[in-house]
């Protein structure tokens, strides 16, 4: 697959994130004119509700809702149609560009919101090297991992009510804290407030009873970057035994556009190699990852934004269609806009860690930021960035930024 090139010339610059390859959904808004979907091309934004009304493209009014869930709902040959039609739309070769011009905003000039209205949320832990590090920051080497975590992907239902789109400024939350500090409860602000850098799968089509890891796949509509904000403090305290709950509950931030399973199609990979045979019902069918390369960012009230790890989404030991087929393995029924997130993805290496908890090792060795700066997790005042990109041979794909600024907590 080679750049596909538009007349947006912006679309065809080298290491642009958004040529025609991508197409990647939102939800903008205007000064001038309030939320609706959009396709983000090179800089520029397509306004679908416009150029539905106009009658360049039908899709039977499901653009008249800010939101992405009744065109999602029309099911994947539709989602195959409207990935055409837009390639031909902005083709170079097209030739009724004036038309389409007057539909097109600055990126610039929009507000991004959340492109779909997210019906539920589970938050999976699938990071073979997160999970080993927790694990031995909290049990030792010897037992890491959890005996069943090699045998199937563990997961917990969140709440789809804290889902927000980047941008969103997060407050630091108030909890119960114990220990090592005190010797009994506090309800304090949490010392210990992190991110967790995911990908979240988004559920394009529904379903009632088990389905396989083919069939999984296959309701997958697309991606988006996802930081699952964590209290460490409060979740050492609540989470046994039934695992996180108001440690996680704060916000999940998501990035604003969604990139279609088509447009990541070119970068399939291989999950690792299986310790134990898996089950037949969570066995890998084909290539069930993506090559996308992830990285986090912070700026401090003192500095302009500085990297802290890079990593990539092929670290994951279960994939997103392996995680719906186990949810489903119950007869738990899946709704077209549910969110999936990967769980938190690490490389090996230390530079390749994807949250605080990690990278600090449990606060025990404070990060030295470029700046001299240190942490051990994160300031009031701090931005942290998540961001994706997959690269081509001429081309490549990104998501846009994912990024939250931490508020103090409320006095
Ligand atoms: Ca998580």
């Amino acid at each position: 697959m080679s750049l596909i090139l538009s007349w947006v010339e912006t679309a065809n610059a080298p290491n642009n994130p958004f040529p025609l390859n991508n197409l990647p959904y939102g939800v903008f808004s205007t000064k001038k004119d309030g939320p609706r979907c959009g396709v983000r091309v090179g800089d520029m934004i397509l306004d679908l509700k416009t150029m539905e009304n106009e009658g360049h493209i039908n899709f039977g009014g499901v653009f008249e809702s800010p939101y992405w869930n009744d065109f999602i709902a029309l099911g994947e040959e539709k989602w195959t149609e409207l990935r055409q039609r837009l390639i031909e739309y902005l083709h170079k070769d097209f030739s009724n560009k004036e038309e389409i011009l007057k539909l097109i905003h600055k990126e610039s000039d929009a507000t991004m919101h959340l492109p779909i209205k997210v019906a539920e949320y589970t938050d999976f832990y699938s990071g073979r090297n997160h999970a080993q590090n927790v694990g031995t920051m909290f049990r030792g080497p010897e037992n890491a991992l959890p005996p069943n975590w090699l045998h199937m992907p563990i997961g917990y239902n969140g709440r789809a009510s804290s889902v927000v789109v980047s941008g969103t400024d997060i407050r630091r939350p108030h909890g119960q804290l114990k220990g090592p500090d005190f010797d009994i409860p506090k309800f304090l602000p949490s010392r210990r407030f992190d991110f967790e850098l995911e990908m979240g799968a988004i559920v394009g089509k529904g379903s009632n009873g088990p389905v396989s890891v083919d069939q999984a796949d296959d309701m997958i509509f697309g991606y988006v970057i996802l930081n699952d904000w964590s209290a460490r403090d409060i979740q050492a305290w609540e989470y046994v035994p039934l695992g996180p709950f108001q440690a996680k509950a704060t916000a999940t931030s998501i990035s604003p556009w969604i990139v279609t399973k088509d447009a990541l199609e070119p970068f399939r990979c291989s999950t690792p190699k299986r310790e134990y045979e898996l089950l037949p019902y969570l066995k890998d069918t084909k290539p069930m990852l993506y090559d996308i390369e992830l990285s986090t960012y912070i700026q401090t009230q003192k500095s302009h934004e500085l990297i802290l790890s890079t990593t990539n989404f092929s670290e994951m030991y279960y994939s997103s269609a392996q995680q719906i087929a186990h949810h489903t393995s119950s007869g738990c029924p899946m709704n077209v806009c549910d969110l999936i997130g990967s769980g938190t993805i690490s490389g090996e290496e230390k530079s390749q860690r994807g949250s605080m908890l990690e990278l600090s090792w449990g606060g025990k060795d404070p990060i030295k930021l470029e700046n001299n700066e240190t942490r051990t997790f994160l300031e009031d005042g701090d931005i942290l960035t998540l961001r994706g990109q997959c690269n081509g041979s001429n081309y490549s794909i990104g998501f846009g930024t994912c990024s939250g600024r931490i508020l103090p907590a409320e006095k």
